[in-house]
């Protein structure tokens, strides 16, 4: 018998995680490579709140906590979504896990049973279909095109619930794309939600923080309040204030779920780190003027990627809304052949032929789903960026 269980053999590898791994491997080889896969800020993670893991440590604060957060966590994220998104969520309501990723998964692992539907939009992060068929459940991919702005269209929603379905699973702003809901768009969708009483929706916050513009972020739950009893409304502190490594996301959702989700929680991973929770608190609760700041430097990033990106001879980039990606199309270069003969026939052949002719790493949009486009993570300088995008323009202009 293999040693694979049936629900791993089921699941792919993380795509983007293999594309840093062949820049990594090219590097070793003395190779000059510029890598635009990883998904996290370049940008420390703020004084003050190393300071409070550290003053943690110091008080003894080393031991097991609640399974889903300590009372003063929970209390910091129920004040964030009263302050932030006109959300009232009760402590007994928030569930902390080790990362945005173990609370979405700890969600689907409480609710899906075998042959129950989750409603995953394209382009999409691509944890969402793996874990949710991990869980046990099916995924139902739905295309987000680019002429919508890569967003679900109502109608394309309705055509795709089925009494199986259990959650639709919204991410905005997005990874990849960048693309973000405004109130309109979510109502139109909670519109659709309003006939089907059946469906849980799981919104995926993360980048709420880095938006551009005059963009007026909303969740669903605070456009649509009478989903609040179906809604988990996902978040974390990793990407707004630079904490990848400390390993905490949380949700606000209706108590049954919660609940469930605790279960789980205490039969697997117990609670997250107690340093790194002090630390969360600290970053809730502390100054947030650094995230406008460094806001503004991720605006100048986007628009310096989306315009050089123009510039390259058969790539069509629109302008994102939100986080720290841009999903460039490659159509115009279907079909064209590489100086060392490959004819770029994918985005997959796209990204593999720019690595290996010009050293810059990008995730092909297979892995998201929505082909022919590429991934760029635009969380790095400005000088890396434009050197970057100059590969990318000659590499462009290369092919024949
Ligand atoms: N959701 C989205 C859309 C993401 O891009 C990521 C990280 O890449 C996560 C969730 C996971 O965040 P965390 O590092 O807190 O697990």
């Amino acid at each position: 018998s293999s040693l694979q269980s049936s629900a791993l053999a089921r699941v792919k590898p993380s795509a983007t995680l293999a594309v840093t791994a062949r820049a990594r491997e090219l590097k070793r080889e003395g190779r000059d490579v510029i890598g635009l896969g990883a998904g996290e800020p370049d940008f420390d993670t703020p004084e003050n709140i190393k300071e409070a893991a550290i003053a943690a440590i110091r008080r003894g604060e080393t031991k097991y906590t609640d399974v889903d957060g300590t009372p003063e966590l929970k209390a910091a994220v129920a004040a964030k979504f009263a302050r932030e998104n006109g959300l009232t969520y009760e402590t007994n309501q928030i569930h902390v896990a080790t990362g945005g990723k173990a609370v979405i998964y700890n969600a689907l692992l409480a609710t899906l049973s075998p042959g129950d539907e989750v409603i995953v939009p394209a382009p999409y992060w691509v944890s969402y279909p793996d874990m949710v068929l991990l869980a046990g459940g099916e995924p139902v991919t739905v295309i987000g095109h680019e002429a919508d702005g890569f967003k679900l269209k109502p109608a394309v929603l309705e055509a795709a619930i089925t009494p199986k379905t259990k959650w639709l699973i919204l991410n905005s702003p997005s990874n990849p794309t960048g693309a973000a809901y405004t109130g309109e768009e979510l109502e139109a969708l909670a519109e659709v939600l309003r006939r089907h009483p059946q469906v849980w929706v799981m919104t995926d916050d993360m980048y709420e923080h880095l938006i551009y513009g005059d963009f007026d972020y909303r969740t669903i739950a605070q456009v649509a309040p009478d989903l609040y009893d179906r809604t988990l409304t996902v978040n974390g502190v990793s990407k707004a204030y630079a904490m990848t490594g400390w390993r905490i996301g949380y949700a606000g959702g209706p108590k049954p779920l919660i609940d469930l989700m605790r279960k789980v929680a205490g039969q697997t991973t117990s609670n997250p780190s107690s340093i790194s929770q002090a630390a969360a608190v600290e970053a809730l609760n502390g100054p947030q003027a650094f995230i406008a700041e460094r806001g503004a430097a991720f605006e100048k990033r986007r628009d310096l990627v989306v315009s050089m990106l123009n510039q390259a001879t058969g790539i069509r980039c629109a302008v994102p809304e939100g986080a720290f990606y841009v999903y460039p199309s490659i159509e115009g270069l279907i079909g064209k052949t590489t100086e060392g003969g490959v004819v770029i026939d994918s985005d997959d052949t796209f990204a593999t032929a720019l690595l290996d002719a010009e050293g810059v790493a990008v995730v092909q949009g297979s892995a998201f789903g929505l082909s022919p486009y590429f991934r760029i993570s635009y969380a790095t300088s400005e000088a890396v960026l434009e050197a970057a995008c100059s590969r990318i323009q000659r590499f462009c202009a290369s092919l024949k």
